[in-house]
């Protein structure tokens, strides 16, 4: 076997539809992701494929910049590659462990294709074939050209909910929150739960409320069938408190998301569940890594999701397939989207779950022409702001937020 060494990294920037603009405490999606889609060619003549949140030139050039560092690198050398470019004190004067984890993804990938395995065979096995996922529901914007997909109210969250439920098969719903007045979402998501009966429940407000709102909101939902309250108030020190008032497991993606942290949450507790994501951890192996301090401790975990396309979907796979303390349900925005960027089009849900890609490295391969379709696309719309919200021009919210979006307000979107 000839040892690969890379000779060239591209990052293309795409940016593909969603069904309808998405509302989150901090802002909205607006109507579609931006993604970067990085491709590590090695003097083997392979392609691994990575994958990054947000994008434009500015990601381009950023993994442009780390050319230099890894041309003739051995994509089987991770942890060189590791301290090559995320040195925990050369990072105090640049953060790049979302980049590192779009090249770890591409890297073994590499390693995947030139050994004919699969990454979950490269790390440690899998323990099952299909990860299940819960129903990822979100408030959201009409489609602008459409009207449609406008879920504000109970009884559109609740159709939406069933649609979810009986197109893909899913049996845990997530409602993304913090958008309208707490007391509002209360009624809304107690709707919720008595539609979908015995399924469990997860609630996210994206750290909005202050403690006590946490506190006031937890107790209203916790005769319900949670899985776990996610992220009701900011900081671990909140969490703490919000912790030790509510009978309900508490779960972050934001206060526990690298191993300090998860280390300070052991000594002090403060959360129950870790939800790994494999790019704000930095890649695959950490998440492993995080999952077996997690085991050790006993401490749940489940699988965030940032928004994906068909490339991080397949990193949440493998990593989904590995980890034996997963009793959780993996999130993904994933069928928010009306298309994706890989061979075969999008990935399809079967009773609430998702095949593990078998297929050597991550299983998955680009699709050129939708690639370019969707490079284009973000050429003719560009980016969009994360945190803000298109409907409501020169609003921003506070932490713990009070400016809470009007539920009567079904003013069409202006941009
Ligand atoms: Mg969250």
């Amino acid at each position: 076997m000839q040892r690969p060494k890379i000779i060239d990294i591209r990052a293309t920037t795409v940016t593909v539809p969603l069904e309808a603009p998405l509302r989150h405490a901090n802002g909205a999606h607006w109507g579609r992701f931006v993604r970067t889609i990085v491709e590590i060619e090695t003097d083997t003549g392979l392609v691994g494929l990575g994958e990054m949140g947000g994008g434009g030139e500015s990601a381009e050039a950023a993994f442009k910049a780390l050319k230099p560092y890894l041309l003739g690198h051995d994509p089987f050398q991770l942890e060189a590659m590791r301290f090559k470019i995320t040195n925990p004190t050369a990072s105090l004067y640049n953060n790049r462990t979302q980049l590192h984890a779009a090249l770890e993804f591409a890297c073994l990938d590499i390693v995947g294709k030139t050994l004919g395995v699969p990454v979950y065979d490269l790390l440690g096995g899998k323990v099952r074939d299909e990860v299940p996922f819960a129903s990822y529901l979100f408030f959201r914007h009409a489609n602008q050209d459409t009207g449609e997909g406008e879920v504000r109210t109970a009884d559109q969250l609740i159709a939406q909910a069933l649609d979810l439920k009986n197109r893909h098969g899913f049996t845990t719903h997530k409602l993304k929150s913090g958008v309208f007045p707490p007391d509002y979402e209360l009624d809304v998501f107690r709707a919720l739960a008595k539609a979908v009966g015995t399924d469990s429940l997860r609630y996210d407000p994206n750290a909005a409320f202050s403690v006590e709102e946490a506190l006031r909101f937890g107790r209203g939902i916790e005769d319900l069938n949670n899985d776990y309250f996610e992220d009701p108030t900011w900081g671990l020190n909140g969490m703490r408190r919000v912790r030790d008032g509510v009978r309900i497991p508490l779960a972050t993606n934001t206060v526990v998301i690298n191993f300090e942290q998860l280390a300070a949450n052991i000594l002090q507790p403060a959360v129950d569940v870790i939800l790994l994501d494999t790019t704000f951890w930095g890649g695959i192996r950490p998440c492993i890594k995080a999952a077996g301090v997690c085991e050790t401790f006993q401490l749940g975990i489940a699988i965030h999701s940032s928004g994906e396309l068909g490339i991080q979907l397949s990193t949440m796979l493998h990593l989904g397939a590995i980890l034996p303390n997963l009793v959780f349900k993996a999130d993904a925005h994933y069928h928010h989207l009306t298309d994706d960027v890989i061979v075969g089009g999008k990935m399809r849900y079967e009773a609430g779950a998702i095949r593990v890609p078998s297929g050597p490295g991550l299983g998955v391969e680009l699709d050129r022409d939708k690639l370019g379709t969707y490079a284009d696309l973000y050429k003719r719309l560009g980016g969009y702001p994360y945190d803000r919200d298109p409907a409501r021009p020169g609003w921003f919210p506070l932490l713990p937020n009070t400016r809470w979006a009007d539920p009567s307000d079904t003013l069409p979107i202006r941009f």
